[in-house]
């Protein structure tokens, strides 16, 4: 259990250290921003949607590392994925880190990494602002304006 652990935090730190889609995505559609007054984090989610489908994906923000790695990870997970799959994996993705009531682990893949967040109330927040800000980009996000 403890190396899992170790394997867990070396994943978080990678993704901080190196975050996936980190960027202005030329092309997006959809953005929100979000922020997390109890730690301080930012973060805005760019989406390109098509078809009900996310074709592209990318973040921008600053914050702590749970937050960073949190949205790197859900960057990676979300490519390709359609509107209704990404709604899932929000959900599954809250109940991981609140109760961890995930009936089926697997099904979240690498984002099981953040299993140990709901030991740290106040860090759920920073685990969760991205996927918070993704479900506004994907409800009512503010169309990017094109040039
Ligand atoms: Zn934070």
């Amino acid at each position: 259990m403890s190396d899992l652990r170790d394997l867990y935090q070396e994943v978080i730190l990678d993704h901080n250290r190196h975050p996936r889609n980190f960027g202005v995505l030329e092309g997006a559609n959809r953005v929100a921003e979000g922020h997390n007054p109890l730690c301080g984090d930012r973060v805005s989610v760019y989406l390109q949607i098509e078809e009900d489908r996310i074709r592209g994906i990318a973040f921008r923000g600053s914050g702590c590392a749970i937050s960073t790695a949190s949205a790197s990870l859900m960057t990676e997970a979300l490519k390709g994925k359609t509107v209704e799959e990404a709604r899932k994996l929000f959900h599954g993705f809250h109940d991981l880190v609140t109760t961890g009531g995930e009936d089926d682990p697997d099904r979240l893949g690498k984002l099981a990494v953040f299993s140990g967040v709901r030991e740290f109330p106040i860090r759920v927040k920073c685990a969760t602002l991205c996927w918070h800000t993704l479900r506004s980009a994907l409800a009512d996000g503010a169309v990017v304006a094109t040039e």
